[in-house]
């Protein structure tokens, strides 16, 4: 059975990809795109309209959001009120957004699937890295992104620093002594994050350990967007069977 797609935030860096992915997958079909600021043109030969308001079951099997923090929450809601299943790659949704759509999703007939980042290698980053802090509690979190990047820090250093503080057994006492506020990043579970935000980057991250006399540095580079494509496409293939709220491509990988 062909799965029909619809891509929020068609007109997108993420947003166009996931329209090319959708095209040339086997068993998929783009049918819709929506994307405020860009209706009224064309995304890989499919019409951008202006809402996702009239979409319904009849319309379309799975949206893809990806827009923007401000934005997702209510697009998340709109669409399992409405019966669709969602896969979301956006970020900055906040824990009680999230706890709010796990309840919405367990009152629909729809589903919803949350991944703070869809490549593979991010996936195994964070799973290595709560391994790692079980010998080596020690830890910060250094994350690179592009410097049209909406949020920070990242969804994926917010979600490495919670999987690595429910890992390790002792949290180490933090070390300050800023000169400058900030200068020690951002608190996240008790684990330092910073940002970096540059043109020329796409999405990095660097989750960096010390234990007497050694370090040991995980480090994972997106250097195009084309990488998180094979992971949301499996999530689109999979949501309609996930009940409820899913968190995390490793949902779906046998890790
Ligand atoms: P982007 O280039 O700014 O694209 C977002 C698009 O969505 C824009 O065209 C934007 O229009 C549009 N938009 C805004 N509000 C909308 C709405 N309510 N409905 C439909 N479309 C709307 O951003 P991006 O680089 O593609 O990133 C999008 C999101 O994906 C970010 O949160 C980013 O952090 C996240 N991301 C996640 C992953 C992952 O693996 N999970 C990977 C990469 C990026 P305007 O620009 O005109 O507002």
């Amino acid at each position: 059975m062909t799965i029909r797609v619809g891509v929020l935030g068609a007109g997108g860096r993420m947003g166009r990809e996931v329209c090319r992915a959708v095209r040339a997958a086997e068993g998929l079909r783009l049918e819709v795109a929506v994307d405020p600021h860009n209706a009224g043109d064309t995304v890989e030969g499919v019409y951008v309209r202006s809402s996702h308001a009239e979409l319904g079951p009849d319309d379309v099997d799975v949206m893809v959001d990806f827009t923007h923090p401000s934005a997702v929450y209510a697009n998340v809601c709109d669409l399992l009120d409405a019966g669709i299943h969602v896969v979301v790659g956006t970020t900055g949704m906040t824990d009680e957004q999230l706890e709010d759509v796990s309840a919405r999703a367990d009152a629909s007939s729809a589903n919803a699937f949350v991944a703070p980042n869809f490549a593979i290698g991010a996936v195994l980053m964070m799973h290595v890295s709560q391994v790692i802090a079980r010998y080596l509690p020690h830890v910060e979190i250094t994350e690179l992104h592009h410097d049209g990047k909406a949020d920070a820090p990242s969804g994926t250093a917010l979600r490495t620093a919670d999987l690595i503080a429910s890992a390790r057994e002792d949290a180490p006492a933090p070390v300050m002594g800023e000169v400058i506020d900030g200068a020690r990043g951002a608190d996240r579970a008790g684990i330092r994050v910073h940002s970096v935000r540059l043109p020329g980057l796409v999405a990095h991250q660097e989750v960096l350990f010390g234990g007497e006399g050694q370090t040991l540095s995980i480090r994972h580079d997106s250097i195009d967007r084309s990488s998180f494509m094979p992971g949301v496409i499996l999530a689109v293939r999979r949501v309609a069977d996930a009940p409820g709220l899913t968190v995390g491509l490793e949902a779906l990988l046998d890790l």
